[in-house]
């Protein structure tokens, strides 16, 4: 599925709307360069999932995590990991795994969302939805999700 935004708003509905499928045990591995609206994705995904913080773009260290809110249904989801592989550039890999990332993933109660994933699309398990950010230009983006 391909969208364009025209604004961070827009971009910010879309990662809403992708919260609202989760159930957890997902990865969402985000790709495409700076400022093509990644950050802002997630964070309208993290107030899709009910996170009322402001959601700070993990840059400077690697990973934040949130504590989900228990919802009134049967959703499994009770953390996110908002990690950002930009600053990573040798043996990154290694890295995720020492950091816990692969841990972290593989348990269902989790919600993993991770900028630069194709750092580590090696290690990625095929479960993983990936989406694809380009920049067009002022305030526009292509979004796609496969
Ligand atoms: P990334 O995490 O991919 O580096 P960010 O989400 O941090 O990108 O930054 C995107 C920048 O582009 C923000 O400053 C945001 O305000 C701006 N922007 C303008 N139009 C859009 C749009 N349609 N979608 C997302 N961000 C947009
Ligand atoms: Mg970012």
């Amino acid at each position: 599925m391909e969208i364009i935004t025209k604004s961070p708003e827009e971009t910010k509905k879309v990662g809403r709307r992708l919260a609202s499928a989760l159930i957890g045990g997902e990865i969402i591995c985000l790709s495409g360069d700076l400022g093509a609206g990644k950050t802002t994705f997630v964070q309208g995904l993290a107030f899709g999932l009910g996170i009322k913080s402001r959601l700070i773009s993990p840059t400077f260290i690697l990973v934040r995590k949130y504590n989900l809110q228990p919802k009134n249904n049967n959703l499994t989801p009770d953390t996110l990991f908002h990690v950002d592989l930009y600053r990573l550039e040798e043996k990154v890999d290694k890295e995720v795994v020492n950091l816990g990332i692969t841990d972290v993933w593989e348990k269902k109660e989790n919600i993993v969302v991770i900028e630069w994933a194709e750092k580590i699309k090696e290690i990625i398990p095929d479960k993983a939805k990936w989406v694809f950010f380009e920049n067009l230009g002022a305030d526009e983006r292509k979004i796609k999700i496969e």
